[in-house]
């Protein structure tokens, strides 16, 4: 017989154990995957730390050093930066020829392949009015990583108004609230608008308060790619901080650049005008993209607005008239000469032309001569109007300091976004900007390695935890329990841009791993396959 002390000893082992292994052989792995050793770069602009980070389903629970993996996947981040996955704000991923969208195309590798784990389209007023349809097309086709929309005010314009130029009656002003009323609530971010765009040009700036009220009023910021870029480019960013101050709500430049070598410096002044209303209380913010050269149509970016009135039809009719073609032609000199040309036919380069693919690549001037024609702007105005009336191409075009650039990089309400042209760029196919492929990670290999205009803390800050602040995803862009797992690992050290002007279809290279809610999207750079990425509503 056992004594009372050994039958309560015997008591307490079976408690013991009974304590022991019940709870072990219920309780889940506290994590799937572990990601150890890396340097933590959080998206607050805080300095790196050493942590593992471990990751529960599609959220990051725990943040520090020494995480017991158990059973749970291992990457080994040992010397490798690990930081939440980078967010752009403005990227044309809801449009695109030939199913070239993130629907059409969703595997996004571009974007992956420099740690981009969330893009938000329909920028620049233009992509979705029905954000609610283009959402749930979002969820079935299963991107690879995350996709939001703005509702864009010159979409929302030309289903009411059209495409003329006129002040909106009462009813179509209602009735685009309404349009923009019925988005915010089946989740857009906010209002983008296209002043510079047709049809979004005609709209007078109590128009655009108007709904952008309603966009605010709903949790919604504004993001405008301004009427002026170059000689008016002040004027455009007074009316950028006027819509945020009089709409109440949150306002952004978005890729902000002073077009034109007659205007360089002007930064110094927008930047004073950003600093200026953020101290009386106005929450204006940028966005920017880290090239020296801006993209869009040839008609977008060099014929005068006044000649795009009412249409495609009207516009070929105008240009048939002598009168108004002479004008047109004196319209797209000045355009070379100190906007957006650059001020050499040899600064605008043709992307992509669907009516004749061997223009790709190819500047006016290279035209110019292909076709035995004398190299002058004059020229190349004429050049230009010829393109138009074939069907038009889309171009890129030289004519942005890198002084402008790094001054307002160094800004600290700047962001990083891209700008990626419309759609998903389909590799190997037209010669589109190289900012679809390489602006986070030029970002990380010249801005901050090569040039140390940025600490790296910055840059992430600037790439994840800051942009997320602007779109009210409270749960993304920082690496901290309880937030979502989307997480980008790359080497600091090798982390580049390859893509190029000349040859853009060049993936960014130093990104090993890619995590998208919970799940590798990228390994080794390499895809897996998984497409884990979901529609976000904000
Ligand atoms: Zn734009």
């Amino acid at each position: 017989m056992p004594t009372r002390v050994q039958r309560s000893l015997l008591l307490a082992m079976a408690l013991a154990a009974f304590t022991w292994q019940v709870p072990i052989r219920s309780q889940p792995a506290a994590f799937d995957m572990v990601i150890r050793g890396g340097r933590v770069v959080d998206g607050t602009g805080n300095p790196w730390f050493l942590a593992d980070v471990g990751i529960k389903a599609d959220t990051v629970v725990a943040v520090r050093r020494g995480l017991d993996p158990g059973s749970a996947r291992v990457i080994d981040a040992a010397g490798l930066v690990v930081a939440p996955g980078f967010i752009d704000v403005h990227s044309h991923v809801e449009a695109g020829d030939e199913g070239q969208d993130m629907i059409g195309n969703p595997a996004a590798e571009n974007n992956l392949r420099q740690g981009v784990t969330t893009v938000i389209g329909s920028p620049d007023g233009g992509g979705n009015v029905q954000v609610g349809a283009y959402l749930a097309k979002v969820t079935a086709a299963k991107p690879a990583i995350n996709v939001g929309s703005f509702v864009g005010h010159g979409a929302v314009r030309g289903a009411v108004v059209g495409q003329g130029n006129r002040v909106a009656t009462p009813e179509e002003l209602e009735q685009m609230r309404g349009l923009v009323r019925t988005a915010m609530s089946e989740g857009a971010f906010g209002l983008s608008t296209g002043l510079f765009y047709v049809p979004g040009n005609y709209a007078p700036l109590d128009e655009v308060v108007d709904l952008a009220r309603v966009a605010g009023e709903r949790g919604g910021i504004h993001q405008s790619h301004m009427r002026d870029e170059a000689a008016h480019v002040l004027d455009s960013v007074r009316d950028t901080i006027a819509i945020g101050e009089r709409g109440g709500l949150p306002t952004q430049v978005t890729h902000h650049k002073i077009i034109g070598k007659v205007n360089w410096g002007k930064s110094v002044d927008t930047l004073r005008l950003i600093d200026e209303s953020r101290a009386r209380g106005v929450d204006a913010t940028i966005d920017q993209y880290p090239y020296t050269a801006s993209s869009t149509s040839i008609q977008g970016g060099l014929v005068p607005q006044w000649a795009q009135e009412g249409g495609r039809e009207k516009m070929l009719a105008g240009l048939r008239d002598e009168t108004t073609r002479g004008k047109v032609l004196a319209a797209i000199v000045t355009a070379i000469e100190t906007d957006r040309g650059g001020g050499d036919p040899g600064n605008v380069v043709l992307a992509a032309c669907a009516w004749d693919p061997s223009l790709a690549g190819k500047s006016l001037a290279q035209v110019l001569r292909d076709r035995g024609r004398p190299v002058t702007i004059p020229r190349a105005a004429e050049l230009v109007v010829e393109i138009v009336e074939k069907g038009g191409c889309s171009a890129i075009y030289h004519a942005i300091s890198e002084d402008d650039l790094v001054r307002i990089m160094k800004h600290p309400a700047t962001m990083i976004a891209s700008d990626a042209a419309p759609g998903v760029p389909v590799f190997g196919k037209n010669v589109p900007h190289p900012r679809a492929y390489g602006t986070f990670a030029r970002v990380l290999g010249v801005y901050v390695r090569e040039k140390a205009v940025l600490t790296l803390e910055e840059a992430v800050r600037k790439m994840a935890g800051f942009p997320a602040q602007r779109l009210g995803l409270m749960d993304r862009g920082v690496l901290r329990p309880g937030m979502k797992a989307d997480v980008v690992i790359f080497n600091a050290a090798t982390v580049k841009d390859r893509a190029t002007f000349e040859k853009p279809h060049q993936y960014a290279e130093g990104i090993s791993a890619v995590v998208v809610n919970g799940q590798l999207a990228l390994s080794d750079g390499r895809l897996t396959g998984e497409r884990p990425g979901r529609a976000l509503r904000r």
